[in-house]
C-alpha cells in the first residue's frame, strides 16, 4: 500500500506530531483538529476497516485510546473525550486505513457527534435484533469470516453490492 497516507506516517516517511509510538500502534495530532489535543490513533499495519483488524491488535488499540484520553484530560484539561471511528465513505472515512479520532471535549465546543433518530416499530426492532444476534454469533465463532469486509474503498465507487440482506426500511423522524 505505497500510496496510503497513514502507512507512510507509520513508517516515518511523512512527518507527524507523534504523541505515542509503540511496536504496533501510533498516535499523532490531527492536523485539522476539532479541538486542541485532537489525536488520531492508528495500527501501524495497513487495515482498511475495523472488521479486518485482528483481535489482539484491537485490544492494543483500545489500550492506547484509553491512555490518550487520559492524557488529554491531564494535558489540555479536557472535560470529556469523544472517540470516533468510521468505516467506509458513507460513514465519513477519508483515509483507507483504520483510524480512531480521540477528541478532547469542552463545554459548548463546536464538535458535532449527534444524529437524528429514525422511527422503528417493535417488530422492526425485534427483526434487526434477531439478524444481528445470528450474524454476531457466526462471526464470533469464526464461521462467518468470508463476508469480512466488503466495505467499499473510500474515494471510489462501490464495485458490488455490500448487502446480502435487504436493509430494513425506516422512516426518518421529522421535527
Ligand atoms: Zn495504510
Amino acid at each position: 500500500m505505497p500510496e496510503c497516507l497513514f502507512c507512510k506516517i507509520a513508517k516515518g516517511e511523512i512527518p507527524a506530531a507523534i504523541v505515542y509510538d509503540s511496536k504496533d500502534v501510533m498516535a499523532f495530532l490531527d492536523i485539522k483538529p476539532a479541538n486542541p489535543g485532537h489525536v488520531l490513533v492508528i495500527p501501524k499495519a495497513h487495515y482498511q476497516v475495523l472488521p479486518q483488524v485482528p483481535d489482539e491488535l484491537n485490544a492494543v488499540l483500545m489500550q492506547v485510546i484509553k491512555i490518550i484520553a487520559h492524557a488529554q484530560i491531564e494535558a489540555v484539561g479536557a472535560q470529556g473525550v469523544s472517540v470516533v471511528q468510521r468505516n467506509g465513505t458513507v460513514a465519513g472515512q477519508v483515509v483507507p486505513h483504520v483510524y480512531f479520532h480521540v477528541i478532547p471535549r469542552f463545554k459548548d465546543d463546536k464538535v458535532v457527534d449527534t444524529w437524528e433518530t429514525v422511527d422503528m416499530s417493535e417488530d422492526q426492532l425485534k427483526e434487526i435484533q434477531a439478524r444481528l444476534i445470528e450474524h454476531a454469533k457466526a462471526i464470533a465463532s469464526g464461521t462467518e469470516v468470508k463476508h469480512v469486509p466488503k466495505l467499499q474503498e473510500p474515494s471510489s465507487a462501490p464495485k458490488e453490492p455490500v448487502k446480502k440482506e435487504k436493509p430494513l426500511k425506516v422512516k426518518p423522524r421529522h421535527g
